[in-house]
């Protein structure tokens, strides 16, 4: 039985457990496979505050770990399983064992979406990628794709152009969508070629050679296209991780979960942080802040329930 079990290791789930640890929980945190979320495929982080000079995502990552460790947050590399908010104390299971805690903190996150077309899950790994800030170096001198519209799409198109020979932007509107800014550097880059109004109908490769390249489909025309690449990026958003709370938690038609605003969540003593609540403004600071909310109020309900006097809700004396 524990007072608190936090469920990720992102901004959210990590400064959760800074605060919860500071008001003597001992959480309980997990980390899930990709330790340190998503921050951890990302190049430079340079809009956390505290870092004039930037820092590396990793490294960001690295130092909140330590930071919750240092506090007396006990972190389990491993991926929760399976949930049951329907009693209380609420229970968390991993692949082996069964955890009871009077509260808990959903900080899932996010995960790439994927196009979902013929090659593609056949080919990840052999030249189809989400992520070029990982995976840029291997394309160095190479034929690159990027699909998509938003500011990734743009950021891993300018990633690439670094290392790349040359790179196809795809996006199926005839604008994108993404900020002005980044646009303007798309648009400057002579190694990046827009190609407008286009869906991809199949990743072409095989288990050999890797990708060779994608099936375009000029969306005005319906005409078809062969294009020849040996790198394919996809960069088409994110999708909350809330697999396993479903039917546990409400969640919204895209499956954020929803919550109040102070991160309450449908069931008692569960509090959601970060991007698997927020689809508006997915940052750093934004989820970390969403964190320590999470944990303030987990406190709380903690309190309550231990019939604690909660130091916020005393009245002046
Ligand atoms: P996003 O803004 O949701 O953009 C996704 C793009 O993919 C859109 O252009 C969308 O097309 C396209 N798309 C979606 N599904 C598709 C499909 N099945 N086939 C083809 N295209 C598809 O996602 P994001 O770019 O990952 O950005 C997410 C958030 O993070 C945003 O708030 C963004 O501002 C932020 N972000 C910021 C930075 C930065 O400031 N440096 C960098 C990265 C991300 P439509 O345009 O037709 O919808």
């Amino acid at each position: 039985m524990r007072s608190l079990i936090i469920i990720g290791s992102g901004p959210a789930g990590y400064t959760a457990a800074i605060y919860a640890a500071r008001a003597d929980l001992e959480p309980l945190l997990f980390t899930g496979m990709q330790m340190g979320g998503q921050l951890t495929i990302t190049e430079a982080v340079e809009n956390f505050p505290g870092f004039p000079e930037g820092i590396l995502g990793p490294e960001l990552m690295n130092r909140m770990k330590q930071q919750c460790e240092r506090l007396g947050t006990e972190i389990r590399m491993e991926e929760v399983a399976e949930v049951d908010f329907t009693y209380h104390p609420l229970t968390v299971k991993t692949a082996g064992d069964a955890y009871q805690a009077k509260a808990v903190i959903v900080a899932t996150g996010a995960s790439a979406r994927k196009l979902g077309v013929p090659g593609e899950d056949a080919l990840v790994g052999k030249g189809v990628s989400y992520c070029a800030t990982c995976d840029a170096f291997f394309f160095k001198g190479k034929r690159v794709a990027v699909v998509g519209g938003g500011d990734s799409a743009l950021e891993e198109a300018t990633i690439l152009a670094k290392v790349a020979d040359s790179v196809h932007l795809i996006h199926r509107r005839d604008r994108f969508r993404g900020g002005a800014a980044l646009q303007a550097r798309v648009e400057a880059n002579p190694k990046i070629t827009p190609v407008m109004e286009s869906i991809i109908e199949e990743v072409l490769g095989n288990e050999t050679d890797g990708v060779t390249g994608a099936r375009l489909k000029h969306l005005p025309s319906g005409k078809t296209s062969d294009l020849e690449i040996s790198g394919f990026f996809a960069a088409i958003g994110h999708d909350p991780n809330t697999e396993i709370f479903r039917g546990q938690l409400e969640m919204d038609k895209e499956g954020y979960i929803r919550t109040d605003d102070r991160t309450h969540t449908s069931a008692k003593g569960v509090f959601a942080a970060g991007d698997v609540q927020d689809a508006v403004f997915r940052q750093a600071v934004t989820a970390a802040g969403s964190g320590c909310m999470a944990a303030l109020e987990a406190d709380r309900f903690i309190a309550e329930m231990e019939d604690r006097v909660y130091p916020g809700d005393r009245s002046p004396s």
